[in-house]
């Protein structure tokens, strides 16, 4: 893997195929790398939704990548990635234009899911990663700069969480999602990250709610490109604790004053975009290490609904055993109404809650 350094590229427009080339050809990734190098593109195919729902990856631009590549004589390229818990891979692949894609370049597709792991260890803490992942001379990493219900934003460094297996993203969440997301970026980094912000949803991984930035970042410290990207979203870099964690155990820097940030256009900065309707939502959730596909179906379903100020719901794997009112999920199987499912589907959820209202 290269070392990372401390340039930051942004470029802004409306096609993000066009971005992405402008975005390698300054970054160069093919300096110092052998041709017969394993090189990965992953990209956050979250859920088996297209690129215009804002919550995966435009094919456009992993096809600017791995033309990039090829165009300079690099035959080694894999898309790899695995969908969240309770979604198929298999199915991401075709439904987010990738299987296509796999096709037309003649590259393989790798679902995490399937994939051998093995184990990485840093400070105390050891994560099973994708041995296909691991075995990577370089890794191009896709994210979008997008919200996440729980974290505030999802960008370069959680977007590596699509390397474990689902088992792993379960203990994620049962760790509190921020520090081992920091640690899985200690034992695994990517090598360059390209995040799109030309149609991604501010509040929701899952999208449905997508908006244009009109951005593009790049860079290989995903500390530093994190950083940026919470700004976009709102937020300062201290306010998403994964930055902060991993700044500290030196994954890289958020520090973006001593960062060289190179605008390839004389644009104005993209206007900071924040989601009030998922705030409204998240007001009458209580959650307590949810899985990102319970927690995230669920503030889609409340998004949907009309609900009395007082309407309490919980979620989480920290409800297991417990008892309570009302429950989503089946780690709340001990309340008095509990949605099941593994996560129950957001037309479940809005059934079983608009089912409750109507009784009362
Ligand atoms: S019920 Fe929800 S929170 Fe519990 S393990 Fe399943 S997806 Fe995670």
């Amino acid at each position: 893997m290269k070392d990372i350094d401390k340039r930051l590229f942004i470029a802004q427009g409306d096609d993000p195929a066009a971005l992405a080339r402008l975005l390698l050809q300054q970054l160069r990734p093919e300096q110092g790398l052998p041709k017969d190098a394993k090189i990965g593109i992953k990209p956050n195919l979250v859920v088996a939704k297209s690129w215009t729902s804002g919550a995966t990856t435009n094919p456009a631009v992993a096809a600017a990548a791995i033309e990039y590549f090829q165009a300079r004589g690099y035959r080694d390229i894999i898309i790899i990635e695995s969908a969240w818990l309770g979604e198929n891979t298999a199915r991401a692949f075709s439904v987010c234009g990738y299987s296509e894609l796999a096709r037309r370049y003649g590259v393989e597709l790798v679902d995490v899911k399937k994939d051998k792991t093995e184990t990485r260890k840093y400070g105390g803490m050891n994560i099973d990663i994708s041995s296909r992942a691991l075995g990577l001379d370089y890794l191009v990493n896709l994210p979008l700069i997008k919200g996440h219900c729980q974290t505030g934003l999802t960008c370069a460094l959680k977007n590596m969480k699509g390397l474990i297996p689902d088992r792993e993203k379960r203990r994620f969440h049962a760790m509190g999602l921020h520090k081992p997301i920091a640690y899985l970026n200690r034992m695994l980094k990517p090598s360059l990250t390209i995040a799109d912000g030309t149609c991604a949803d501010p509040g929701f991984e899952e999208g449905g709610n997508p908006k244009n930035l009109r951005t593009m970042l790049a860079g290989t410290d995903s500390v530093l490109l994190d950083a940026f990207a919470a700004g976009l979203l709102g937020y300062r870099p201290d306010d998403v604790e994964y930055i902060r964690i991993a700044e500290e155990i030196g994954v890289g820097s958020a520090d973006l004053s001593a960062a060289e940030i190179i605008r390839l256009d004389d644009a104005a900065p993209p206007e900071v975009m924040r989601s009030e309707a998922l705030e409204s939502a998240k007001a009458h959730v209580s959650a307590d290490q949810a899985c990102s596909a319970c927690y995230g179906n669920l503030l889609s379903a409340l998004m949907r609904l009309d609900l009395p100020a007082d309407f309490m719901i919980s979620v989480g794997q920290g409800f297991k055993g417990k008892a309570g009112d009302i429950g989503c999920g089946s780690c709340t199987a001990g309340f008095r109404h509990c949605i099941k499912g593994c996560p129950p589907s957001v037309d479940d959820i809005m059934a079983y809650i608009s089912q409750i209202r109507r009784a009362e």
